[in-house]
């Protein structure tokens, strides 16, 4: 089946009780069971709930993987694959990071001796030369957020020792435009609250992977730590990626114009985006991606904190707000939001201007949209 087939379908069957065509939320904490050991599947919520199965299922096709599983946020499925570590352990990972996952590893995981190494993954000899014989995970994330880097998947796989785990974190390009499987990828992690919800109301995480050890190991921690996502998000979630390839689409195209907008307009000093031929990882962006997705940064011109704070007030549809991903459009300023807590100077090198402006773009009319931040920038 093609994506947009499976999106809909995979791993999907009409309810066995009762013919429900669409997967109905089983609010149970628990199961009966006909005799001792005999059961039908499920035996506590925690370890199986049919609900969250099914979309640990679908998660899982659409992402050409055989194992799913859902946690209760990006963070918690980020946490169950690093306690598959062991102190001394090294993780190699992007210097330019989701905030979140660079708080996870380094107040969280460091003090349990698991050792944390970001490098500039967009040059791949970077990673080379940090690999140890204590290495055991490889952590990309690509887009990157909030400078758009791209980051070569197979390139990364390719430099690899097997015995070293290759994780992606799939959030920004989706399944839909992204298969990291596909190009060497042994996990693949969702913050399943962005695109795939899709909708702005729910908060949740994934794992997708196709090792049956690896997979065993994070059923374990997943039923032993316990960060499971519950029925009704999860039901939220499956309405959700059954219109991801359309909502994707829209974002793509809109985000195009917006930047061709962008490009032009005189307030503006930089656009980053992987479309654009002058991204610096364009041709990569270009094997690994089908279309460059609904977010973009630029900066200003006026480069302070005072020209940026003044058009996030200004804009109406644009909502100023944390997170990405939602049918609506949303807009923030990483220096003082999301990236407040790194200081000034790492900041500004890794290319986090002062000025530095984030959208995730929509599916509003792209005409509307372009309105409300011309008015805001003039
Ligand atoms: C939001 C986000 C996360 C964390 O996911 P939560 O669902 O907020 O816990 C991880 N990675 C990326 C790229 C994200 O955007």
């Amino acid at each position: 089946m093609k994506i947009e087939t499976k999106l809909l379908h995979a791993g999907i069957e009409p309810d066995s009780a009762t013919g429900a065509i669409m997967t109905p939320i089983y609010q149970t904490s628990t199961y009966v069971q006909d005799e001792v050991g005999v059961n039908k599947g499920y035996e506590y919520s925690r370890t199986q709930n049919p609900t969250r199965h099914v979309l640990e299922k679908n998660l899982a096709a659409i992402e050409n993987a055989q194992y799913g599983l859902c946690f209760g946020s990006g963070l918690a499925a980020i946490d169950a694959v690093i306690k598959m570590l062991n102190p001394g352990d090294e993780v190699i990972s992007t210097n330019d990071l989701y905030g979140g996952s660079y708080r996870i590893f380094t107040t969280i995981f460091q003090k349990y001796g698991i050792v944390f190494k970001f490098v500039d993954m967009t040059q791949i000899e970077n990673v080379k030369v940090a690999i140890t014989d204590k290495t055991k995970l490889i952590w990309v994330e690509t887009p990157t957020n909030p400078m758009m880097s791209i980051i070569d998947i197979q390139g990364i796989a390719s430099i690899k020792r097997d015995d070293i785990l290759l994780a992606v974190d799939n959030t920004f390009a989706t399944p839909y435009l992204q298969n990291p499987i596909d190009f060497g990828a042994d996990i693949v992690m969702h913050s399943v609250t962005k695109y795939l919800g899709g909708h702005s109301d729910i908060i949740m995480g994934a794992l997708v992977l196709n090792d049956s050890e690896v997979a065993k190991n994070l059923y374990r921690i997943q039923n032993s730590s316990g960060a499971i996502s519950g029925p009704q998000d999860c039901f939220l979630a499956l309405r959700g990626v059954k219109t991801l390839h359309v909502r994707m689409d829209r974002h793509c195209y809109n985000a195009s114009k917006i930047v061709e907008f962008l490009q032009v307009n005189d307030q503006i000093d930089k656009v980053y985006y992987p479309g654009l031929v002058n991204h610096p990882n364009h041709i990569i962006a270009k094997k690994q991606m089908r279309n460059f997705g609904g977010m973009i940064s630029f900066s200003l011109k006026e480069d302070t904190i005072k020209a940026a704070h003044s058009i996030l007030k200004k804009t109406k549809l644009f909502s100023l707000a944390e997170s990405l991903g939602g049918v609506e459009s949303l807009i923030g300023h990483p220096a003082s939001m999301t990236h407040a807590s790194i200081p000034k100077e790492i900041r500004i090198q890794s290319g986090i201007a002062d000025s530095l402006i984030r959208l995730s773009v929509g599916i509003e009319d792209v005409s509307d949209l372009i309105d409300d931040l011309e008015k805001a920038l003039s």
